[in-house]
C-alpha cells in the first residue's frame, strides 16, 4: 500500500489562509489503513483547522468527504455533488490523489494534506515500512525476496558495499542490512548459489528515469 503522513496543521493552515469555505477530502483505502488520510484522520484535521481559523477571528468552514478512492474516476463522481461550492479542496490521498482531484475538479484548486511516502507493509500496529520502489523490473525472485533496490540503503545489486556491522547499514544503522537480509533468507531456503549470479546493470528506464510510466491492459481498455 501507499503510506503517507499528514503535514503539519500550522504549514496547511498557511496556504488555506484565501479561503472560507473548503472541503477536506479523506481516502477510504492506503491512507486510511496508515492512519494518514481516512475518514477518522479528516474529521480530526477539519476540526483543528476550524480552531486554528476561529483563533485568528476568521472562522473557516470545513466539510468532510469520503471516496473510497481518490485515484479512481468513478469514486470522483460520486463526491462532486458534496463538494458543491467549496472555494478549495484539501485532498488526504497520496500524491496521485491530489493530481486525479485536480484533473477532475478542474476549477477548483486541489491541495494536498499529506506527504506521501512510500509503497510498505503494516509491520506493527503504528509502524509501517518501505519494501518497493515500483522499479518496474521485478528481481525478487533472485534475492530470496528481499528487495535489494528499497532495503539497502545504496540499492547495490551484486552484494553488500561492506560497511554493515552486526547485521546493521553503515548509512542507518537503526535499520538492517538489506544484503544481510538477503544472505539469511537465501542460506534458509539453501539458495545460497543464487549468489552466484552476477547482476547486470539495470537498465533504470523501466524505472521513474524513463518518465511518468503507463500500464495498459489492453484487453480490458474501452
Ligand atoms: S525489485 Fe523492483 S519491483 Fe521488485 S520489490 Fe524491488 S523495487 Fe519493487
Ligand atoms: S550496509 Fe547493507 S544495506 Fe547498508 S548500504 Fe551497505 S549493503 Fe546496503
Amino acid at each position: 500500500m501507499i503510506v503517507a503522513e499528514q503535514k503539519p496543521v500550522e504549514e496547511i493552515i498557511r496556504y488555506l489562509d484565501k479561503f472560507n469555505k473548503i472541503a477536506v477530502a479523506a481516502c477510504g483505502t492506503c491512507v486510511t489503513v496508515c492512519m494518514a488520510g481516512g475518514e477518522k484522520e479528516a474529521l480530526t484535521l477539519a476540526s483543528a483547522l476550524r480552531i486554528k481559523r476561529l483563533e485568528q477571528e476568521r472562522p473557516l468552514e470545513v466539510k468532510v468527504v469520503t471516496p473510497k478512492r481518490q485515484c479512481d474516476i468513478e469514486f470522483l463522481d460520486d463526491i462532486a455533488h458534496e463538494i458543491g461550492d467549496c472555494e478549495a479542496i484539501l485532498s488526504l490521498g497520496c500524491g496521485a490523489g491530489v493530481q486525479f482531484m485536480a484533473e477532475k475538479f478542474k476549477e477548483k484548486p486541489v491541495l494536498p494534506g499529506l506527504n506521501t511516502k512510500f509503497m510498505g507493509v503494516t509491520r506493527d500496529v503504528g509502524i509501517w515500512t518501505e519494501m518497493c520502489q515500483g522499479c518496474g523490473d521485478c528481481i525478487l525472485e533472485k534475492t530470496g525476496g528481499v528487495c535489494p533496490v528499497t532495503r539497502c540503503s545504496k540499492s547495490n545489486f551484486n552484494g553488500p558495499c561492506g560497511g554493515s556491522s552486526n547485521g546493521k547499514c553503515e548509512i542507518n544503522p537503526g535499520i538492517d542490512c538489506g544484503w544481510q537480509l538477503i544472505y539469511d533468507r537465501l542460506k534458509a531456503l539453501g539458495m545460497l548459489e543464487n549468489l552466484y549470479e552476477i547482476m547486470p546493470p539495470k537498465d533504470w528506464r523501466s524505472s521513474r528515469d524513463g518518465g511518468p510510466r503507463k500500464v495498459e491492459k489492453k484487453e480490458v481498455v474501452l
